[in-house]
């Protein structure tokens, strides 16, 4: 399966702002993006271009992109679903991203970062319902339990990562820290969803 191998730190300064890719460490000051905040690159520090329009488009939805950790074709997958659907497509696109199994495990701070909580779908740690599910982009529906399995219950990884706190933050996830389980309450509605964003704009650029 295809998946993104170089440095994430790259993507941070390409987009021009923290994605919170690597856990614990990019809220230390080992960051990359605090020591460089600029463009990677030989250039990437002096060269200044006016962006266009679709300069703008693509670098929004880049950043989307690489926050969740999709690839391009899933991704344009995901819009065009989104688009299919009754509602606004920008909501529904960035609902979808959000409901995902891992991104979904890294809420409930289960994971240091979504890529975590993709490994830990994948090696088979997270129980939905009760049952294995080791797809990362498992799309959950409202009241859908996710579970630590009994014998990964002790995994420092996941101990490590709910002292983040990240799991009681928000409205529309139930965390039980002591039974290591969360739960998915509702689809969250876009004012909801930590994602500083405009999803607007990547609906513009797959309109055209
Ligand atoms: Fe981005 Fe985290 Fe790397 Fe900082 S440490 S540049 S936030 S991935």
């Amino acid at each position: 399966m295809a998946r993104y191998r170089d440095a994430n730190c790259k993507l941070c300064r390409r987009e021009g702002e923290k994605l919170f890719l690597k856990g614990q460490r990019c809220t230390t000051d080992k960051c990359s993006f605090e020591r460089r905040p600029f463009a990677p690159g030989q250039h990437g520090q002096n060269f200044r271009r006016k962006v266009s329009a679709y300069g703008l488009q693509l670098r929004e939805k880049q950043k989307v992109r690489r926050t969740y950790g999709v690839l391009e074709k899933q991704f344009r997958n995901y819009f065009k679903s989104a688009d299919k659907k009754i509602g606004i497509t920008g909501e529904n696109l960035v609902q979808s991203l959000e409901t995902r199994l891992d991104n979904i495990v890294y809420r409930l701070g289960f994971a240091g970062s979504r890529k975590q909580a993709r490994q830990l779908v994948r090696h088979r740690h997270i129980l939905v319902n009760g049952h294995i599910v080791d797809i990362p982009s498992y799309c959950l529906r409202p009241n859908e339990l996710i579970r630590i399995k009994d014998r990964s219950k002790k995994l420092d990884l996941i101990h490590d990562a709910l002292k983040s706190g990240r799991g009681d933050e928000l409205p529309w996830l139930r965390l039980n820290k002591a039974a290591l389980e969360g739960e998915l309450l509702e689809v969250p509605k876009r004012a909801d969803i930590p994602l500083t964003a405009n999803e607007q704009l990547i609906v513009e650029l797959y309109s055209k």
